[in-house]
């Protein structure tokens, strides 16, 4: 298994599972089962065990393994420099090593079958991906100067829906000059990656690439922090490089330009950093640069945020899978309740997976009299308070 070397060198002292103080659990799968096989260092020693075949392959080891959210945060902490940078890939070598033995647990699987042979992982048709857009009358990519790429949840979610019409019609209001692929838009692979299947990342990578190549693209704009990642640090490993932007980046740019409406009241909003534009990619200023841009808005930080946020639990291919499942040690409900306590009245998000992570898990705490969760894009539409 490539990077097995550095798992040996692990001697479980455990502050990767930790943030920044020590003083919470930051790994959402230890948090959750409470067992140190499910946290960083444990997988360490489980990957080496099975490797030694010390252990069998089981339906068990699969589901601890693919219980990962590749949050990152044990990379941010691990004490080690000369091996920290390799944790995540070593965990997603192992899942890859199952994939390999097909022994991957059964939602796994259907995952990958949906995104292979439909382009998407709800089995929907490709000529409905642009729905969202009808009201709009999107333009086709053309050669504008960006492509909006919003992805499977962009396309067929509620709420990954509503976050891309109201980040486009930011945009049209804005005069950003932009265009989106539609029905020829597909997967952009991340969670398949995530998950280990290399070569059906590869598949999906390069046909994209291809696509955006045919199609003169040369400045993308995503709406989630997970193809915002692989566009921008994976894609480039297999030849397609591109200029890359999250949605807040260009909010960023766009608030100054809109009328400002002040009501004189002020409202407490807090923000959860997405794991894929903060960790993974060391970005914690923009979403907040517009939050504070925005009059009447009070932006209240909960005790973990930054490289220190505890990830909603849908990474690593959860969301889909649900591997890592509910109950209120679940990273989301654990989350809201942290949201809740700053006194916040929204938790705002900039991940159309997070979004509905927390619509959840606020539903299952009861809290819905008292946070709401909104995405970026429609706290700057709406014009909050
Ligand atoms: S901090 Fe590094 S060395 Fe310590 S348990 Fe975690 S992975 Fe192992
Ligand atoms: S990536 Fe996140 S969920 Fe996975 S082992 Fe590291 S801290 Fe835990």
């Amino acid at each position: 298994m490539e990077y097995a070397e550095i798992l040996h060198r692990c001697f479980r002292c455990g502050f990767c599972k930790l943030p920044s103080d020590y003083t919470d659990i930051n790994c959402p799968s230890y948090l959750k089962f409470k067992f140190e096989t499910y946290s960083p260092g444990g997988r360490m020693w489980l990957l080496k065990a099975w490797l030694n075949k010390d252990i069998k392959t089981t339906p068990r080891l699969a589901e601890i393994l693919f219980s990962c959210t590749a949050c990152g945060n044990c990379v941010e902490h691990c004490v080690f420099p000369a091996f920290k940078e390799d944790l995540l890939n070593a965990f997603i070598a192992g899942k890859g090593e199952l994939v390999n033995e097909k022994a991957i647990p059964p939602k796994v699987r259907d995952y990958f079958e949906a995104i292979y042979l439909h382009g998407n992982p709800f089995k929907r048709l490709r000529k409905n991906r642009a729905n969202w857009a009808t009201e709009l009358n999107l333009e086709s990519f053309s050669g504008q100067t960006y492509l909006f790429y919003v992805g499977c949840l962009g396309s067929y979610d509620e709420n990954g829906q509503k976050m891309a019409y109201h980040t486009a019609k930011l945009m049209i209001d804005g005069g950003v000059s932009f265009g989106i692929l539609g029905d020829k838009e597909s997967c952009d692979g991340n969670e398949v990656r995530s998950m280990g299947e290399m070569e059906l990342f590869k598949h999906i990578a390069e046909k994209n690439i291809q696509e955006f190549r045919n199609a003169g693209v040369e400045n993308i704009i995503t709406l989630s922090p997970h193809a915002y990642h692989s566009f921008k640090n994976d894609y480039s490993q297999l030849g397609g490089h591109f200029n890359v932007y999250h949605y807040s980046h260009i909010l960023k740019d766009l608030i100054g330009k809109k009328e400002a409406v002040t009501s004189g009241t002020s409202i407490p909003v807090t923000f959860h950093d997405p794991c894929y534009l903060g960790r993974h990619n060391n970005d914690y200023q923009a979403a907040r640069d517009v939050l504070r841009a925005i009059p009447g808005i009070e932006l209240v930080e909960m005790d973990r945020t930054m490289n220190n946020a505890l990830c909603c639990g849908g990474g690593g291919g959860n969301f889909y899978t649900d591997i890592l499942g509910g109950g209120p040690d679940s990273p989301a409900r654990v989350r809201v309740r942290e949201a809740l306590e700053t006194g916040a009245e929204v938790l705002v998000v900039a991940c159309p997976q997070c979004i509905l992570m927390f619509e959840d898990a606020i539903k299952s705490e009861g809290i819905s009299e008292k946070l709401n969760v909104m995405d970026l894009s429609e706290v700057v539409q709406s014009g909050l308070p």
